[in-house]
């Protein structure tokens, strides 16, 4: 084998990229080659807790922030990125939902064979390990294991009995039958520990002949012969390689980087890259548009008993004991998801399943991610759906150059009188009786806003994003479509698009086990594909 060519070249190791490394060097026909911008890992990236340690951290993370806009009310909004193998769901806040079967029915209605729920059903219990839930839906034997946190005490009961003051009934599988209700999370943890794509997929792979992993190396740009895709090239130590596919490329460098590799390689809109002075390979108007993510307002209380939250246990003496605790048993605060308990909630009648995530934070942050002095707890509220749409872009030839990303948060009506009508949900949720014991003062939004205009004035200067951007090479036919339903570049031969980017809507809930689920997809068509062609190693 020629050192610099792979049958199939991979760039980003994240959630689905390293899937794919797994799954397509498992047989042993093909060599692969992964390609990762970012280290191999962090110290922080194992303990569930490092989450907060690696959320604004530049050794980890891309440290992305949007374009001011309305929708921000002028400000630039963090969007954190994983930069390390395993990706996001290296650094991410390991909650585990993969969505509704409404999400991945309407992407097959959208034209896209193969993507319904009833075809997607079987890859999500094969990637899974997962004890409880009903065998119907649930995996026990994947690579990727699932936890309950089997973590509770009074503010949680406080919390399922006022749900159940307001009408939310409990779910203790909302990746199960149905999502809406309240439930613990479920959490991508293991006896303490992070369950990443790189733990759980690229480790049991990284002693395979056929597979090559290179970290801190940038891919810069993809190379074409004619409209085929041959290669790619990176910079690692300050030194350019060019490496060639016999087969396939795969982006997987999540929704901001492959929009961005894609422009930065002449795929995407011909003016604007012209006018950069990148000369056009395919005309592709759909590249970098179609951005949605999760616009999620924080809301806040006091808490008028101690000991409950993290705000009390994340400090002082109490901290060495939860550090002891984590050391010995690999339970308690240290071990938990970043919100442990979560709701599926309808934002209004005659609704066919939930529109609306809410999350319970036991805990206050002041600024950045440090825990406030004061004791309380958060409430995250957004939009399943979200319908409003921005856009990630090049600005520059230079691939170390953030995109310009515009998230145009709130400019859809629905959005804004759906997240209305969740705020209001959560505020009568935390007034229910059950909570009387609990409950300290709101402070934020704070009881002095109650009108419409006012909350969504102080939701445009203070949410931000539940770290959820997709859809910026979306799957589909149409003509803003980037990728077609077997995830091929429209156009474009020898290169394929696999990660959240290809999400054509966004999923109701976080995106990390739909992402994984795309790495396994694009795993069985590339191998089907490969199988067509009664395909040997190159
Ligand atoms: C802080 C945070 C918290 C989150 N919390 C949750 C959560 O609790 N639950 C949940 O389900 N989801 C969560 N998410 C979202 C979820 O983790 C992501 O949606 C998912 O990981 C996206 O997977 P991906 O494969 O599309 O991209 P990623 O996992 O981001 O992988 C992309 C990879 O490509 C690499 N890359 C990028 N550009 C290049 C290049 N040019 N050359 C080489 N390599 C490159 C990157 O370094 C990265 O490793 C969170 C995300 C973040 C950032």
């Amino acid at each position: 084998m020629n050192a610099n060519i792979y049958d199939f070249i991979i760039i980003g190791a994240g959630s689905a990229g390293s899937v794919l490394a797994n799954r397509l060097s498992a047989d042993g026909r093909f060599s692969v080659l992964v390609v990762e911008a970012g280290r191999a890992s962090h110290p922080w990236s194992p303990i569930p807790v490092g989450f907060a340690k690696l959320i604004e951290n530049p050794a980890a993370n891309w440290l992305y922030s949007s374009e001011p806009d309305e929708g921000s009310g002028q400000r630039r909004i963090p969007i954190p990125r994983g930069k390390l193998l395993g990706g996001s769901s290296s650094i991410n806040g390991m909650v585990f939902v993969r969505g509704q079967s409404h999400d991945f029915d309407h992407w097959a209605q959208l034209g896209n064979r193969g993507w319904s729920y009833q075809d997607v059903l079987p890859l999500f219990k094969k990637m899974e390990s997962y004890e409880a839930g009903d065998d119907e839906f649930r995996g026990r034997d994947g690579p990727l294991k699932v936890t309950d946190p089997g973590e509770g005490g009074p503010i949680y009961d406080a919390m399922f009995e006022a749900a159940e003051q307001v009408g939310i009934k409990r779910n203790d599988d909302y990746n199960g039958a149905i999502q809406d209700g309240v439930g613990m999370t479920q959490a991508t943890i293991r006896n303490g520990r992070r369950q990443s794509t790189a733990h759980c997929y690229l480790e049991p792979a990284r002693e395979r002949p056929n597979l090559t992993i290179v970290t801190d190396a940038l891919t810069e740009k993809l190379l074409f012969e004619g409209t085929r895709c041959v290669g790619a090239r990176y910079r690692v130590g300050g030194v350019v390689e060019e490496v060639r596919a016999a087969r396939e490329v795969i982006v997987s460098a999540g929704a901001i980087n492959s929009p961005q590799l894609l422009e930065l390689s002449g795929i995407g809109q011909p003016d604007l890259l012209r006018g950069l002075g990148i000369e056009p390979v395919h005309d592709l108007p759909g590249v970098g548009e179609n951005l949605r993510d999760h616009y999620a307002p924080r809301m806040k209380w006091t808490v008028s008993k101690p000991g409950l939250t993290y705000n009390d246990n994340g400090r002082g003496l109490a901290l060495v004991w939860q550090a002891l605790r984590y050391a010995v048993t690999r339970k308690g605060f240290l071990a938990l998801p970043a919100a442990p308990m979560r709701a599926y909630v309808h934002s209004r009648e005659g609704l066919e399943s939930a529109d609306l995530g809410i999350s319970f934070n036991p805990y206050l942050i002041a600024e950045g991610v440090r825990l406030d002095k004061e004791r309380g707890f958060t409430m995250i509220v957004h939009v399943l759906r979200s319908d409003s749409k921005g856009s990630i872009h090049v600005t520059s030839t230079d691939p170390s150059r953030p995109p310009a990303i515009n998230f145009n948060f709130l400019s859809d009506e629905n959005d804004r009188t759906a997240l209305l009508s969740g705020m209001k949900i959560v505020r009568d949720w935390i007034n229910a009786p059950a909570m009387d014991d609990y409950r300290g003062v709101e402070l934020a939004p704070g009881e002095a806003l109650q009108k419409d205009d006012e909350l969504l004035d102080w939701v445009r200067q203070t949410a931000e994003t539940t770290y959820h951007p997709v859809g910026t090479c979306k799957m589909g036919s149409d003509p803003m479509a980037v990728v077609d339903d077997q995830l091929r570049v429209h156009g474009i031969q020898g290169l394929r698009v696999a990660d959240a980017s290809i999400m054509p809507t966004l999923t109701s809930g976080n995106t990390n086990a739909p992402s994984i689920m795309i790495g396994e997809k694009a795993s069985t068509l590339i191998l089907a594909a490969a199988d067509a062609t009664g395909a040997k190693a190159a």
